[in-house]
């Protein structure tokens, strides 16, 4: 429903404040794509999008149940018998449409992404720029699918080795990157020859419909790519139908470690295919011999992109005893200055949280730190005169292991700052942890850069960077952060399997 008491409050406060209030896109009335077709959902409900930044209404989707999705299951099961048999060739330039169409279309993409998720406008464009960079990717990579030929210690046999697509594959996709975890998961799965069903965030549904407008544009048949909008109420039985149709052959997922668990789970009955993108509790360290000003650089990049929503965002700042205070003098002087709003307005660099229950996630923990000793250095509370979801990026300090800021994941702007003396009391801290899916860490010393490298116990670690992400790259984490790998030429193996042929009495 529009929110009449937000857009008042927020419309006066923004006046008082002299912020420009309500650059924002077109009303958007929007269906879901299924078989080809722009579509309803079969209960004629739909789904109201809001702007986190404003509490404007921005939209609305079908809100889908699971007779929609087993007609989207049942179109894209029979769109892979002629799709798994098209040429490399032809998925390839496709795919190539896709992406220059994605690339066309950016401003406008970008634009429906800050009015639903809230990031700034910059923050968008970048990320359509880095999710089309996997559909570029994976349209180049779709004709490097190679077989093999094995020596075989029986002269009369040959043995050969193909990778065939699973089949259909159901994508489940967060609000934090809405546009990217489509890209990087559908592009992979579609240049092998599978077929998908997508399953995007409940809160960043517009830009999916994007996407889709942009696929329907490049000329992927009827029933290829499929998009499924629904609401919180009607996601976990959707997501139980993908993982118990006998027609769907696997699941990708990202998102948070229990709705992981849940579709591993729901999967094992089938054994099925699943890739899992999970959440971290990154470390962030910085040794003695690092670049303080790069360090904190890296911090800042690694930490506020997306107002600190992000898997890969530095969780916990290991900082050694030695460089502590200089460290963390630059680092709260760069805090101070950093300038949050409205996505759309210009020079914002950090936007609201996504809901309620992300801020009310921030709140608590940031409450829990202070009740437990933690020190607030710059922010430590809502930022309510901006708006209802905005929150001041935060830096704690005095942190201590019982508190949750060091043992879960924050997903908010909040830095928490821990001392240490010795190389490995910084890796007993990293890794003491069930999760594993990204660290960084700041040294200008080349031996300690291998050592600590090596031990981390993490899928992913940026050294002197902080932010890490490429189409190129293998993106995936160990323990409870996931399984398999996305990107790379490695991004495929969740959607082929291996075929071995054995031509005997040659
Ligand atoms: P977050 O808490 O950040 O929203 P979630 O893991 O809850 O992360 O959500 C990520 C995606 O998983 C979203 O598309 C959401 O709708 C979907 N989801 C949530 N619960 C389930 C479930 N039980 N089964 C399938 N999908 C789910």
């Amino acid at each position: 429903m529009f929110n009449k008491v937000l857009y008042i409050k927020y419309h006066t406060t923004a006046l008082k404040l002299g912020i420009t209030a309500f650059k924002t896109i077109p009303f958007k009335s929007e269906k879901s794509f299924i078989n080809g077709q722009w579509v309803s959902a079969q209960s004629g409900k739909n789904l109201d999008v809001f702007n986190p930044a404003t509490g404007t209404l921005v939209g609305t989707v079908p809100d889908m149940n699971t007779a929609d999705t087993q007609i989207a299951i049942d179109s894209a099961s029979k769109a892979f018998e002629t799709w798994k048999n098209t040429t490399a060739k032809e998925r390839s330039q496709i795919l190539r449409r896709w992406y220059s169409l994605m690339l066309e279309n950016q401003n406008t993409i970008a634009e429906i992404m800050t009015a639903e998720s809230g990031k700034s406008l910059q923050e968008s464009n970048g990320e359509v720029i880095y999710g089309n960079s996997f559909v570029e990717w994976f349209s180049e990579l779709a004709r490097q699918v190679r077989g093999e030929v094995i020596p075989s210690s029986d002269r009369s046999k040959k043995i050969l080795i193909h990778h065939q697509p699973i089949g259909v594959v159901g994508l489940i996709t967060p609000w934090n990157f809405p546009h990217a975890m489509i890209t990087r998961k559908a592009s992979a799965a579609l240049s092998v020859g599978c077929t998908v069903v997508v399953k995007p965030g409940e809160d960043t549904p517009l830009t999916a419909v994007e996407i889709m407008k942009c696929a329907e544009k490049a000329g992927f048949p009827p029933g290829v790519i499929n998009l499924l909008t629904s609401s919180r109420e009607n996601t976990a039985e959707i997501g139980r139908l993908l993982c118990k149709s006998p027609l769907v052959a696997g699941i990708s997922f990202t998102g948070s470690t229990t709705v992981g668990k849940i579709l591993y789970s729901q999967c094992a009955p089938g054994i099925k295919r699943i890739g899992l993108e999970l959440g971290g509790n990154a470390s962030f360290i910085v040794y003695k011999s690092a670049n303080l000003d790069k360090a904190v650089e890296g911090a800042l990049t690694s930490k506020f992109r997306n107002c600190g929503q992000t898997c890969v965002a530095s969780n916990r700042f290991l900082i050694q005893a030695d460089i502590f205070d200089a460290f963390v003098d630059k680092l709260v002087a760069k805090v101070k200055n950093l300038k949050i709003g409205n996505g759309f307005d210009e020079g914002t660099q950090i936007g609201p949280l996504i809901n309620e229950a992300q801020l009310h996630k921030v709140s608590n923990f940031v409450e829990d730190a202070v009740s437990k000793g933690a020190k607030v250095l710059v922010g430590g509370k809502p930022a309510s005169h901006i708006g209802k979801l905005f929150y001041e990026p935060t830096v704690l300090s005095n942190i201590t292991s019982n508190m949750l800021v060091y043992s879960e994941e924050v997903f908010g702007p909040v830095i928490s700052l821990i001392h240490f003396n010795t190389e490995e009391e910084s890796l007993h801290i990293a890794n003491s942890n069930d999760v594993g899916l990204a660290s960084y860490f700041y040294s200008e010393d080349i031996s300690q850069v291998f050592r600590v490298s090596h031990n981390l116990e993490v899928g992913m670690v940026g050294v002197n960077v902080g932010l890490i992400s490429a189409a190129e790259a293998p993106f995936g984490g160990i323990k409870q952060s996931g399984l398999g790998r996305e990107g790379s030429h490695l991004g495929i193996e969740d959607y082929t399997y291996i075929k071995y042929t054995c031509l005997g009495n040659l």
